[in-house]
């Protein structure tokens, strides 16, 4: 780890709570360390039913900029540790690859939450996700509360929306609809409704236990200790201020809405997208333009308009290599 980190962004980076953990032990909370990484930090009243709010950055080793901002809101908390008004669990993914700067070690964490992980269940990051998975299946189990869960990211190209969210379908309509509103509170501009569950860590909490769940975009990858936090700003202070009233306040602005179109699955190693891999996301390409080829297999956009998100062609034959979407009317 660099020096010069504040200490920290050191020691969420590096799956240290016990700082942390002995605040809010000392203030009568219910604290589990569960393993590395993973804090809860549960009201010891069961008089109580608060919203359970699960936070988890660094799924994705080279996205730093939630790390530091949750340092931030973690550092503030533990020195006022009695203000927290929701059940907290925080989780750190892949600390390995965070140490080395890398998206990963293996393989792709973010898409290892699901029981069939094909030729992928060897990689480190499937013991990983299996403890991430066992952690979060104990915190959102027991009495029934409003469950939330953020998962922050930060996007590896450019974006016509700098924030945006990837929110599972599976979601009911009326929690959608809560958490749209909270992701428009915290400045996020678009939010796309998936409804292709990819293995990632916000459709299984969706999916397996009804969470409020978002994958979100905060801008752009840096490198730890020296991420420009502004785009990450508003989202911290609308988590700050969730975190201690437990209450989500009225939304004034929504972010646009889009529904996956097509998943680009690259097949083979034959596989090409007719853009340059250093396309914004949310890109439009016209009606019926090509959008990749793949040996036989040519992808084309439909009727109307569709916006290109993640295009990375670089993944192993099998995988994602890009979605389309279109916007919501
Ligand atoms: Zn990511």
């Amino acid at each position: 780890m660099e020096n010069g980190i504040h200490d920290s962004v050191r020691l969420l980076a590096e799956g240290d709570f016990t700082h942390i953990a002995d605040s809010f032990a000392n203030a009568g909370f219910k604290v589990r360390l569960p393993a590395r990484g993973i804090l809860q930090v549960v009201s010891s009243s069961h008089m109580l039913r608060r919203p359970r709010l699960l936070i988890s950055v660094g799924v994705h080793g080279d996205e730093t900029a939630p790390i530091e901002m949750l340092a931030q809101l973690l550092a503030v908390l533990e020195r006022g540790p009695h203000a927290l008004a929701v059940d907290l669990m925080v989780a750190v993914g892949n600390m390995a690859a965070i140490v080395e700067g890398k998206r990963f070690i293996d393989a792709d964490l973010n898409r290892m939450f699901r029981a069939d992980r094909g030729d992928l269940a060897s990689a480190a990051e499937a013991t990983r996700a299996d403890v991430l998975m066992r952690a979060t299946a104990q915190f959102f189990a027991g009495p029934d509360a409003d469950k939330w869960h953020l998962d922050l990211h930060t996007a590896i190209r450019p974006s016509v929306y700098p924030t945006f969210a990837v929110v599972p379908a599976v979601i009911a309509v009326t929690r959608r609809d809560a958490l749209l509103g909270l992701l428009g509170r915290a400045g996020i501009e678009a939010a796309i409704l998936n409804t292709k569950p990819a293995g990632t860590y916000s459709a299984y909490s969706a999916a397996s236990f009804g969470a409020a769940s978002a994958t979100v975009e905060l801008g752009q990858v840096g490198v730890l200790g020296s991420n420009d936090l502004g785009v990450a700003a508003v989202m911290a202070g609308t988590l700050d201020r969730f975190m201690r009233t437990g209450r989500l306040e009225a939304d004034e602005a929504r972010p646009r809405v889009f529904r996956v179109a097509q998943e680009l699955v690259k097949q083979s190693d034959a596989f090409r997208m007719t853009f340059g891999k250093d396309t914004q996301n949310f890109t439009a390409l016209p009606p019926g333009s090509v959008i990749a080829e793949d040996g036989d297999t040519v992808y084309r956009v439909g009727g109307e308009s569709e916006y290109v998100v993640f295009p990375n062609p670089d993944v192993r034959p099998g995988l994602r290599a890009g979605l389309m979407v279109v916007e919501e009317r």
